[in-house]
Parts: structure tokens; sequence; C-alpha cells
């Protein structure tokens, strides 16, 4: 399960901050999930609590934001959301790499990534 590697890597970087941090508990977690991470929030909620379990995070809410996949195109300059293709027979959204505008082919700006954006937790006086 990706979810579950992805997470477990979070994990890690969020007990370590936590300690650094004299932290007694850890409240919430926010979380930004690019566009084109194509990470299941629900399977990532259920590594996170499994993974949660023993740990300072025990117990905490994990908030899952969306972050919309960003392109630019080398060729005509333009910046902005990738347009996404849907499958409805299999119900997937399908990115198309190419320009909006020209077609020609684009590069990620942002989108493919798992950020920590904020943890809300207690800390120790
Ligand atoms: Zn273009």
């Amino acid at each position: 399960m990706h979810e579950l590697s992805i997470m477990s890597e979070i994990m890690d970087t969020l007990v370590a901050e936590s300690e650094k941090n004299n932290v007694t508990a850890v409240r919430k977690v926010f979380l930004e999930v690019g566009d084109l991470t194509f990470l299941g929030h629900e399977q990532l909620k259920f590594a996170y609590e499994v993974l949660a379990e023993g740990t300072v995070l025990d117990g905490s809410e994990l908030v899952l934001e969306t972050k919309p996949a960003l392109v630019r195109c080398e060729s005509c300059g333009y910046e902005g959301e990738l347009n996404f293709d849907e499958n409805p027979e299999y119900h997937l959204r399908v990115p198309d790499f190419s320009c909006p505008r020209c077609e020609d082919s684009v590069t990620i700006v942002s989108g493919n990534e798992c950020i920590i954006r904020k943890m809300v937790a207690d800390v120790e006086e």
C-alpha cells in the first residue's frame, strides 16, 4: 500500500519534530496532498491512525487539504491548473500533460507532493 509507506515517512518527521519541541500531545496535523500524488484520502487517514498508535500522535486528528496541480508551459508561457480527463468507466481522473493553450507538453510546478503544513500540539512548559 503506497499510502502506508508515505504516511510512515511523514509520521517519522512528525515524531522527530515533536521530540525536538517537547510536545506532550499532538492535537491536529494539517497535511497538504497534491492532486498528482493520487493518494487515497481514506487510505491516508487509515494509515495515520494505525501508525499513530502508541506515539505522541495517538488520538490526534489528521486534516487533509487537496492542493491543485499547477503546471507551466515553456512554449507559450501558460501557468495554471492542469487539465484532467474524466474516465467515467473507471471513475478515474487522468491528468493531461499537454498545455491547455498550445498543446505542447507542460512542466509540473506543484501538485506531486505531500507536505506537512501545520501541527497543533500541547507543549510542556
Ligand atoms: Zn503552451
